[in-house]
């Protein structure tokens, strides 16, 4: 099993959209791990995001993501990084297939309303980062309904 490292960015919270994706995640099987809804400081927006700090975007993501309270999460599940990626849709909206969240719900890249890990590197980094308290270690009761083995 691995772990991804999901957030809800400020649009997504603001727009009325937690519930929705929260739900697509449960629905399709994945385990929720660790959940907290936090205004992020502006040099911890910089350290989630310094793979990107040489980009032209930079400052206008970090404005974007500390303008608001995001949901961070940690979800759990086999392959739930790619399959993640998947259900999220590719970063630029109108780029997303419908039926994925950015493709369902976004217009602009710079309000794709959701992030998600990019690999099982990143997801370990992030998760890190975001959830030093560490996670909960429950157990679904649908496993096996869920999983052949
Ligand atoms: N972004 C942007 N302009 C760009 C590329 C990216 O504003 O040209 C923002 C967008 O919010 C994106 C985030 O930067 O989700 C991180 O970029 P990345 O390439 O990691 O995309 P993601 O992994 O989120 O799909
Ligand atoms: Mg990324």
């Amino acid at each position: 099993m691995e772990s991804t490292f999901i957030m809800i960015k400020p649009d997504g919270v603001q727009r009325g959209l937690i519930g929705e994706i929260i739900s697509r995640f449960e629905k399709k099987g994945f385990y929720l791990k660790a959940l907290k809804l936090v205004n992020v400081e502006r040099s911890f927006a910089e350290k989630h995001y310094a793979d990107l700090s040489a980009k032209p975007f930079f400052q206008g993501l970090v404005d974007y993501i500390i303008s608001g309270p995001v949901v961070a999460m940690v979800w759990e599940g086999k392959s739930v990084v790619a399959t993640g990626r998947k259900i999220i849709g590719a970063t630029n909206p109108l780029a997303s297939e419908p039926g994925t969240i950015r493709g369902d719900f976004a217009v602009d890249i710079g309000r794709n309303v959701i992030h998600g890990s990019d690999s099982i590197e990143s997801a370990t980094k992030e998760i890190a980062l975001w959830f030093p308290e560490g996670l909960s270690d429950w157990q679904s009761s649908q496993h096996t309904w869920i999983y052949e083995k």
